[in-house]
């Protein structure tokens, strides 16, 4: 599978975005690698991006529908942590940035809810009805609730396709979000496919195995948070978009990562939530001007900065130490968590002072690692909720003891 010219996709992006207005309420869709919208420059009056009147769902509740062959697969754990990790992370603060006419904003929780499995149900190619069959077959029967405040994502494994009026997934969409009047009510449904099927089209890096280990789940994250935030934002296609239906909040920052850093096994990543890593795109944000960003505190909330000395250290055994140190942007920001990843399980980790109350530094020293290179994320929480993490990255490099005797000899002469 070839990347397609990004000219020609935006061609038919546009075709199809029409075809799915006029015919099929409108389904909006993550495009593959190069053909998204790009980024757009605020205008200083709007943020960029616009609110056309519609509802946003204030309190969103994610239903998974497992389709095809899901067994043994991590995906199955990776990606409802994922949901819960988002839940009141600074990454998902950015939708609280959205209101409706109401004057109600979108909350930073996200409840992951039930998962069901369908083995097949609509075969190995779903069309848009085939899709829509296999959400309203869970309501039918009970599997999953009818819920106003549901997202309904239907996850297909890897030897299934989707292909409808917006085209085939891997060559047009690699996911999209939509609606329906199923079983009676307004249903607000997504898909998203296994990445395992097109990582060159639809994968947020071709750079290891994933953050998790699971390339395919992995590169899923990216596309169910894009589709997430744009449910949350625009459930029906009529509230916050900028331009045309393409300018959704996810579509504004499509495939846009911003700093990155490598985890323990080589893939990179840029955001940890609930313990894991995930290589995620950046989201809209509706303040400060606009802008794609992977966090949002509200004014005057505590925030603070965190720097690591030295960035690269080689040590010969012994004990590496690295200088952390914190200073506050604004607010009091309480006492700090430290955690570390990257380190195998049995390294010696510890803090010197253990415990650090809004600024100063403390000093990192790992004892007890094997010949070989680190990549160490370091990742710090404030105690303000929902806590506020940066994170900073480093390298150390343990070499082999028997070289210090080489240098010394080498000195010696
Ligand atoms: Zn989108």
């Amino acid at each position: 599978m070839k990347r397609l010219a990004t000219q020609n996709l935006l061609c038919l992006l546009f075709v199809i975005f029409v075809g799915i207005r006029g015919i099929y309420a409108s389904a909006q869709i993550v495009a593959p690698v190069g053909a998204g919208a790009s980024s757009t420059n605020a205008s200083s009056s709007t943020n960029g991006i616009e609110y056309h009147g519609g509802p946003i769902i204030p309190n969103p509740h994610v239903y998974f529908i497992w389709y095809g062959n899901w067994t043994g697969n991590t995906a199955l754990t990776i990606l409802p942590q994922l949901i819960s990790g988002l839940s009141g992370s600074p990454y998902f603060n950015i939708n609280t940035t959205y209101s409706d006419s109401t004057g109600a904003s979108v909350t930073n929780s996200v409840s992951m809810r039930t998962q069901v499995f369908d083995s097949y149900s609509q075969g190995t190619v779903l069309s848009d009805q085939g899709l829509q069959a296999v959400v309203s077959q869970q309501l039918t029967s009970g599997g999953l609730p009818t819920d106003n405040s549901g997202i309904y994502f239907v996850l297909t494994s890897a030897d299934v396709d989707e292909s409808g009026i917006g085209g085939e997934f891997c060559f047009r969409f690699c996911g999209f979000h939509t609606r329906a009047l199923l079983n009676g009510s307004d249903i607000k449904y997504a898909f998203v496919g296994n990445i395992d099927r097109c990582p060159n089209a639809c994968a947020a890096s071709n750079l290891g195995p994933g953050p998790n280990g699971n390339a395919g789940a992995d590169a899923m994250a990216n596309v169910i948070v894009h589709e997430l935030s744009e449910t949350v934002t625009d459930p029906d296609m009529n509230a916050w978009f900028h331009g045309n239906l393409t300018g959704e909040v996810g579509d504004l920052c499509n495939f846009n990562f911003g700093p990155e850093f490598i985890t323990s096994n080589g893939a990179p990543a840029n955001v940890t939530l609930g313990g894991r890593n995930y290589l995620i795109q950046q989201n809209w944000l509706n303040a400060n001007g606009g802008l794609c960003t992977m966090s949002f505190s509200a004014p005057g909330s505590p925030d603070f900065s965190l720097s690591v000395s030295p960035n690269v250290e080689t040590i010969f055994g012994g004990v590496a130490r690295f200088t952390v140190a914190l200073s506050p942007l604004q607010g009091s920001n309480g006492v700090y968590k430290f955690s570390t990843s990257g380190l195998p399980p049995n390294a010696f980790i510890a803090f010197n002072p253990p415990q650090l109350t809004d600024s100063g530094s403390t000093t990192l020293s790992i004892t007890g690692l094997a010949t070989g290179t680190y990549n160490i994320t370091f990742n710090v929480s404030n105690s303000v909720s929902p806590p506020v993490t940066h994170v900073a990255s480093m390298t150390l490099v343990v070499a082999p003891a028997t070289l210090v005797g080489i240098i010394n000899a080498i000195l010696d002469d």
